[in-house]
C-alpha cells in the first residue's frame, strides 16, 4: 500500500531531507586521502545526535544481521552497505559512496552520494556524472502525467546509453514514517507502465551504476555488496516528494 504524504508531512520530511543533506555536505568536505571511514563515521554520529534524530541504518536488522553504524560507506567496487571501519584508509584516485538517513519528529529523509578522493581517473569521474545525471533523468519523470516505470526508464536508458549498468537486485522505495514504505522502484522499466504517479507520493530513487557487470553478491559480513567483477560502482540518491508542481526534492544542500 503506498501511503500519500499531506504538505505538512511533506514539510516534516523537509526537515529531515534537510539534516540529511548537511551530514553529506559534512562528510564531503572531510573526504581526502588519508582519512580512515571511521572518522567519516563519526561525524555523522555527531550530527545525528546534534539534530536530535535516530540515524535510520544504525541498528537496521536484515535476517540475523544488525548494521552497526550511522553511514553506508563502499569504496570503489562495493556497491552499497560497506562497513565504515578504522581499518579503511581513503587513496587518492578511490570514490567513495556514501548513504545516510535519520529519522526526525516521526519522518525519515534518505540520501546518498559517490565522492572522489583527489584526482580520479576519467572513467571514474565519467562513472560519477553519468550515475548523477541519470538520478536527475529519473526524478524529471516524478509528475502526475507519468507512470512508475517511467522513472526507471529514464534512469536505464541514461545510463547504457553511457555503456554503463545499472544494478538490478536493490530499488528505490516509498519513504515517510517509514525507512522503506511501498513501492519498490526498479532503477530499469519500460516507459508507460506501472501505476500512476500522484501528489502526495514520497520516494527515495537511487540508481546504483556499475562500469561492468550489473551483477552483484553479498560479502560474508553478510552487508557489503560488491560487483561480481570487482568493477566500480556509484550510487546517487535523493528522497522527493511528488507535488502538483511536479518534484520536489527534500534532501538538498541549502
Ligand atoms: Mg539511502
Ligand atoms: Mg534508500
Amino acid at each position: 500500500m503506498i501511503v500519500l504524504k499531506s504538505p505538512a508531512e511533506i514539510e516534516k520530511m523537509r526537515v529531515a531531507g534537510h539534516t540529511v543533506a548537511s551530514v553529506l555536505d559534512a562528510v564531503g568536505e572531510a573526504v581526502r586521502p588519508g582519512v580512515s571511514t571511521w572518522e567519516l563515521e563519526e561525524i555523522a554520529d555527531r550530527m545525528s545526535q546534534e539534530a536530535g534524530g535516530r540515524p535510520a541504518f544504525k541498528n537496521y536488522r536484515v535476517g540475523k544481521h544488525v548494521f552497526p553504524c550511522c553511514l553506508c560507506i563502499s569504496v570503489n567496487d562495493e556497491v552499497v552497505h560497506g562497513i565504515p571501519s578504522k581499518e579503511r584508509i581513503l587513496q587518492e584516485g578511490d570514490i567513495i559512496s556514501v548513504d545516510y538517513g535519520i529519522q526526525i519528529d516521526g519522518y525519515f529523509g534518505d540520501s546518498a552520494r559517490t565522492f572522489a578522493v583527489g584526482e580520479v581517473s576519467n572513467e571514474a569521474q565519467k562513472l560519477l556524472d553519468v550515475t548523477q545525471e541519470s538520478l536527475a533523468r529519473g526524478i524529471a519523470m516524478m509528475d502526475s502525467n507519468h507512470r512508475l516505470q517511467d522513472i526507471g526508464s529514464a534512469i536505464e536508458s541514461y545510463v547504457l546509453e553511457h555503456n554503463f549498468t545499472v544494478v538490478r537486485d536493490f530499488v528505490g522505495h516509498g519513504i515517510g514514517r517509514e525507512l522503506h514504505e511501498d513501492p519498490q522502484i526498479p532503477n530499469f522499466g519500460k516507459p508507460g507502465r506501472g501505476i500512476r504517479l500522484r501528489p502526495g507520493m514520497v520516494f527515495a530513487i537511487e540508481p546504483m551504476v556499475n562500469v561492468g557487470t550489473h551483477e552483484v553478491k553479498i560479502l560474508d559480513d553478510g552487508w557489503t555488496v560488491v560487483t561480481c567483477d570487482r568493477s566500480l560502482s556509484a550510487h546517487f540518491e535523493h528522497t522527493i516528494a511528488i507535488t502538483e508542481n511536479g518534484p520536489d526534492i527534500l534532501t538538498l544542500s541549502s
